[in-house]
């Protein structure tokens, strides 16, 4: 296990940060992305999606619970789960559409109990630290 901490001072530098841990994902692998609203999770996932070849804007989920981007060799998946509570057997099930082989996945706002998320390769936790400062901790398991 790894704990990597780093301070950015615009969106650009939490999507290059997205971007240089992109260069370590593969097939399969899923990354857990916390912290509270406006903090730049989606951005992260923008730099991330983008380095992975996603052409298409990489905006939020809101009419489902995620995107699924065509990707250079794979698929991105980006989850959002705001808006569900605890997940119920039907939408545990939908998950399954966008994790797996032939996928990287990005999840926003993971339920703890969630054992498809339990493998995770990174879980990167954003926080606030005024104005346009973030203070983002990436931590491999
Ligand atoms: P979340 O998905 O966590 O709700 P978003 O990525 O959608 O957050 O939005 C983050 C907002 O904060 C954007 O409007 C972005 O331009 C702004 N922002 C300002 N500074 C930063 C920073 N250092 N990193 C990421 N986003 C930032
Ligand atoms: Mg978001």
């Amino acid at each position: 296990m790894s704990v990597h901490v780093v301070e950015t001072s615009d969106p650009a530098a939490t999507e290059a940060l997205g971007a240089q841990l992109a260069a370590d994902l593969h097939d399969g692998d899923i990354v857990l992305v916390r912290g509270e609203l406006g903090t730049g999770k989606t951005t992260l996932v923008r730099g991330a999606a983008r380095a992975l070849g996603v052409r298409d804007p990489v905006t939020s989920p809101s009419f489902s619970i995620g995107h699924r981007y065509r990707a250079r060799g794979t698929y991105v998946s980006h989850l959002d789960l705001y808006r569900l509570g605890p997940l119920a057997h039907e939408e545990a099930e939908l998950l399954s559409d966008y994790l797996g082989p032939g996928s990287i996945a990005f999840v926003e706002w993971p339920r703890e109990s969630e054992p498809e998320f339990a493998g995770a390769r990174l879980l990167v936790s954003l926080a606030h630290r005024g104005a346009d400062r973030r203070r983002i901790k990436v931590e491999r398991g």
